[in-house]
């Protein structure tokens, strides 16, 4: 058992105001692998003064210090990585391997990263008789979700320590002890009390509480458009900057002259990473009618090499979903496909075959035949689910791409480069891969419409911070 019965405040581990618990399952078997503490409002005040009390000493500092500390942080991380990808595999339920390069590799390089930009970074320049300087906000918090836990965390945590402002992390209830091994990492290279705290528990409890609080500048939260809609109406009253990542429901354009086998391997790649609860997941391929068939096979032949099994298994490809909710709401989708008449072309919402028993599994699953105004190419599934989409010419394609409430991300695939370039430039999305693009941790990463506001990663991050400008005599 993994369980944490303390808060990490002021710099230091503290029993919460309250009594009340929440069990974390594991992914693979469904059992309680531990608990954390269930924080209430007493405990978001506490962190939240102790984040105050260390704000003026911590801006403080030459950015080059802070700096050195990120890199600390960063070494840290890796001397414990292969404890943080078993406990996020079993958390989250991605396998063992791919959790160790993405969901610990990226925040092992993110820190690395930003400690390297905050030296470049131009804090400071003169424009005509002012001199305007970027300066950290204050009091940030962060609240963040399940899917990509400590990730997420690092894209808004290390460039927000790194820009002088101080942090109360709330992490997800689901996937909740990367977070701990996070505190331990910062309690052990020394960084000054009260620079991070780390407060646990439910979102409409602990979550509210210090979004509400007066002495909070700002909120950085990922997450569902529900939650993120409520955040920012508790922040417009106290005027609180607000930065939102939330859903999306992204399109992988096929174009009449791309690679279809490479496409649709792609896509469908990007569609079931993480068993599709990646928020910049491609859900909706959309194919020239006359290339349907023979992208139907190929995507429901990519989609059988996706072998369900235990995280921790060697073999597994596809591991389960997060939660006993998740999964229902996932099998509900899938459903609700059949229902409105799409067509099954593989998986199903029966529980796959041999998949471990308690743990949430589901089929990979594909929809051919689908219509953009099903609800499986409007709503969020966040799970292994593909909807392809036929469509008559390159107009219609961008028109299906932008028909949706989300913005987050999509993919063009061409022979003709500029043709793909010009179409990406046509879907109102954060960011569009280009045959393939890799991924690129120094580009901006947000959305538009209801997929929220602000950009985070690379310098983008630092960029949150806001200018004051002297002037000068
Ligand atoms: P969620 O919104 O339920 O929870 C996210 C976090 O917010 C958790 O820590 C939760 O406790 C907290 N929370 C919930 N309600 C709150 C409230 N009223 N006030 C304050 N805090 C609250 O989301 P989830 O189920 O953990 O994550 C899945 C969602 O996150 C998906 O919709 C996915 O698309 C989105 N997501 C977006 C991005 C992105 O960068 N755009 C990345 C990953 C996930």
């Amino acid at each position: 058992m993994l369980s944490k019965e303390k808060l990490f405040i002021g710099g230091q581990w503290v029993a919460p105001s309250g009594r009340e618990a929440i069990d974390v399952h594991n992914a693979g078997n469904g059992e309680v692998m531990g608990r954390i503490p269930a924080a209430g409002e007493r405990d978001a005040d506490a962190a939240v003064r102790a984040a105050r009390a260390a704000f003026e000493g911590w801006a403080g500092l030459a950015a080059a210090a802070r700096a050195d500390y990120l890199q600390k942080i960063a070494e840290g991380l890796k001397a414990r990585a292969d404890e943080l990808a078993r406990t996020i595999a079993q958390e989250v339920g991605m396998p063992l391997k791919l959790a160790g390069r993405i969901q610990v590799g990226l925040p092992i390089a993110n820190f690395g990263n930003y400690a390297r930009l905050l030296r470049d970074f131009k804090w400071e320049e003169r424009i005509g008789n002012s001199l305007v300087v970027r300066e950290p906000v204050g009091v940030v918090v962060a609240i963040t979700p399940w899917n990509y836990p400590l990730h997420q965390i690092t894209l808004k945590v290390a460039p927000a320590l790194g820009a002088g402002c101080t942090v109360v992390l709330k992490p997800s209830e689901i996937a909740p002890f990367n977070a701990f091994i996070l505190a331990e990492v910062m309690e052990s290279v020394g960084l000054p009390k009260g620079v991070f705290n780390l407060v646990t528990g439910y979102g409409q409890a602990v979550g509210e509480a210090l979004v509400k609080h007066p002495q909070v500048d700002m909120i950085s939260f990922t997450g569902s458009t529900r939650a993120g809609k409520r955040i920012s109406e508790l922040a417009a009253q106290g005027v609180k900057r607000v930065a939102l990542e939330l859903g999306g429901k992204s399109a992988s354009v096929v174009l009449d002259d791309a690679d279809l086998p490479t496409a649709v391997k792609s896509t469908v790649n990007g569609c079931y990473l993480n068993s599709g609860q990646t928020c910049t997941a491609l859900t909706r391929m959309l194919v020239p009618a006359s290339k349907y068939e023979e992208a139907a096979k190929l995507a429901a032949e990519v989609a059988k090499g996706f072998t369900v099994g235990d995280p921790l298994a060697e073999t597994t490809k596809l591991g389960p979903l997060s939660s006993q909710a998740q999964l229902e709401r996932v099998r509900n989708y899938i459903r609700k496909g059949v229902q409105e008449g799409a067509e099954l072309v593989a998986g199903g919402a029966e529980p796959p075959e041999a998949a471990p028993a308690g743990g949430y599994y589901v089929r990979p699953t594909v929809f051919g035949k689908v219509r953009n105004d099903m609800t499986i190419a409007q709503e969020e599934i966040f799970g292994p689910v593909l909807a392809i989409i036929p469509y008559k010419d390159e107009d219609e394609a961008v028109r299906i791409a932008n028909d949706t409430v989300y913005g987050l991300a999509g993919a063009v695939w061409s022979k003709d480069e500029a043709r793909a370039q010009r179409v990406a430039r046509r879907i109102r999305a954060g960011q569009i891969d280009i045959n393939g693009g890799a991924f690129n941790m120094n580009a901006p990463f947000g959305g538009y419409k209801q997929s929220g506001h602000g950009r985070e990663a690379g310098v983008y991050g630092l960029e949150a911070s806001p200018a004051t400008s002297f002037r000068i005599s």
